[in-house]
């Protein structure tokens, strides 16, 4: 199958979170099948190639309207391991990808509606024997490549001048369009802006089926990028089943639970992978000792080299609590505070890992830092580290994620593949991976963590207790812990057939075989 994933991020080339991990393991899953992927992606300037050769140009031009004028693109191709991506660059007097960064500017709204209608041109400008099979969008930065390749065909010429899309209700009489599958990576970041966006991309008069889709579901006036995406797309999944239920039945819809349901014939959840040749203890360059199941004794050496780096006492007879995670409100930043706070007085040592981007959780957790910068229990390194997260998932024992909703979570997968124990929520993905220790119906060889459902301190308090508990008085039970969780298959093999499984899906809703 032909595959042409559209998406903001792809890891390693351009990483905010597990989108970028995401979309790079399963366009890699899906090639080393066999089948031929194309991730499209902008050329930002803050492209990670280290190690990559340069994308080289392609003799393929694109024109994308942009208020009032054309924005010229050229695209650029480079080939990673099961995949290729292909990079849409405008020219340099049109930065909307040289920030530095790949989200945060004031118009980021403009920004990924060049993207999406250069996503459109680029398909039309691919000859019959280059058209995908599937189009498979990701996230709200590319529900407009949904919503407009609906409403205007997707095989129109393009206007040499203008680049613009063509008459509106032509997709109905077009050639069998193309199918697309649309994945919620985060149904918190819906892409709500006001509707002048449409006017600047050309879009004079909007169609009414088109209009319908846009509106948001709670401000006049705005336009709802994903709500557009859900209701073109022909399947649309999020990526876990458990939150695939939670935003049609809970307040975790964010304001689209109505509408998830209206299009629940065809919403599916399906989990997230990791990489396991980069998320492998046994060959991970990033640690000093490796180690597998027949091994874990060794794990102890990555224990005794990341207290050594951070500073903490030698002290292998404190368990060891990691946090990892971007310091988000969505990660449970007071439950995370609270948690450090347990963890010490109960006797552990603690190491944090994360980035906050809001101001005021920053604020909090330098504060926090700057207390305990004499200690020799607790360690907080505030920043991106990609060889520490390494190190940390090796060599702790515990690993805290209390979120207030996961759609997925990688945390915890790459936790357990290292034999590193999670206690979390039991939330989104984080309750279909993880199976709590005490649960006496699952099967003792199924049980990996702990979990917790009030997102409350006590509750915190019971889960990382009862952890805590088992570590000191039963290492022979909490070794079996380690064991189950590094069994335990979460590659990119299983979700890769499951989306195969739902491009068939795809096609079929549209008259393809
Ligand atoms: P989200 O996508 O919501 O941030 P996930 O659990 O899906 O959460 O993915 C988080 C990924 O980012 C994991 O691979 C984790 O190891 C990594 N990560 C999070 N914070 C940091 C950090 N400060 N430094 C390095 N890696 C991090």
């Amino acid at each position: 199958m032909r595959i042409l994933m559209i998406s903001s991020e792809c890891a390693p080339l351009a990483k905010a979170g597990g989108l970028g991990d995401a979309v790079a393991g399963l366009a890699r899953a899906l090639g080393h099948l066999g089948h031929r992927v194309e991730v499209l992606l902008p050329a930002y300037d803050c492209l990670n190639l280290t190690g990559l050769p340069e994308p080289k140009p392609l003799e393929i031009h694109l024109r994308v309207p942009f208020a009032g004028r054309a924005i010229d693109c050229q695209v650029l191709d480079l080939s990673l391991d099961g995949y290729v991506c292909r990079l849409i660059a405008p020219r340099p007097q049109d930065p909307f990808f040289a920030r530095a960064r790949i989200y945060g500017e004031p118009d980021d709204a403009e920004r990924f509606a060049v993207f999406a209608c250069a996503a459109i041109a680029y398909v039309r400008a691919l000859g019959a024997g280059a058209r995908p099979d599937i189009l498979h969008c990701h996230d709200w930065q590319t529900g407009l490549v949904l919503a407009l390749s609906r409403e205007y065909r997707q095989d129109a010429p393009v206007s040499q001048n203008t680049g613009a899309l063509g008459k509106p209700g032509m997709s109905e009489t077009s050639a069998t369009p193309i199918p697309i599958c649309y994945t919620l990576h985060n149904i918190g970041y819906q892409g709500r802006f006001r509707a002048d966006l449409l006017t600047k991309l050309g879009v004079q008069s909007v169609p009414r089926r088109l209009a319908h889709w846009l509106a948001d579901h709670s401000e006049a006036g705005l336009i709802n990028l994903m709500k557009a995406g859900i209701a073109a797309a022909d399947a649309v999944n999020t990526v876990s089943p458990r939150y695939a239920w939670e935003v049609q039945y809970t307040e975790q819809g964010m304001g689209l639970e109505a509408w998830l349901r209206r299009y629940a014939f065809k919403f599916a959840g399906i989990l997230n992978g990791i990489d396991d040749s980069v998320w492998d203890p046994a060959r991970d360059p990033f640690i000093p000792v490796h180690f597998d199941l027949r091994t874990l004794g060794r794990k102890e050496g990555n224990g005794q080299a990341l207290r050594q780096r951070l500073g903490l006492a030698d002290d292998p007879g404190r368990p060891l609590v990691a946090v990892i995670s971007r310091l988000d409100w969505q990660k449970g930043v007071d439950l995370i505070l609270h948690g450090i706070e347990y963890a010490l007085r109960a006797g552990a040592q603690v190491a944090l890992l994360g980035a906050a981007l809001d101001p005021e959780i920053a604020g909090r957790f330098a504060l926090l830092q700057a207390r305990y910068a004499d200690s020799t229990q607790v360690r907080l390194v505030l920043g991106h580290d990609e060889s520490l997260a390494h190190l940390i998932y090796a060599g702790a024992d515990l690993i805290l994620i209390p979120s207030l909703y996961e759609p997925c979570g990688l945390t915890q997968l790459i936790a357990m593949r290292y034999g590193t124990v999670p206690i979390a929520r039991r939330v989104g993905g984080l309750a279909d991976t993880i199976q709590d220790a005490n649960d006496s119906i699952a099967p003792r060889s199924a049980r990996t963590g702990y979990l917790f459902d009030e997102p409350t301190p006590e509750a915190l308090e019971d889960a990382l207790g009862r952890a805590l508990w088992l570590w000191r008085e039963h290492p022979r039970e909490f070794a079996q812990l380690r064991c189950n969780g590094m069994r335990m298959d979460w590659s990119w093999r299983k979700p890769a057939q499951r989306y195969l499984e739902l491009y068939r899906y795809a096609r079929q809703t549209r008259g393809c075989r």
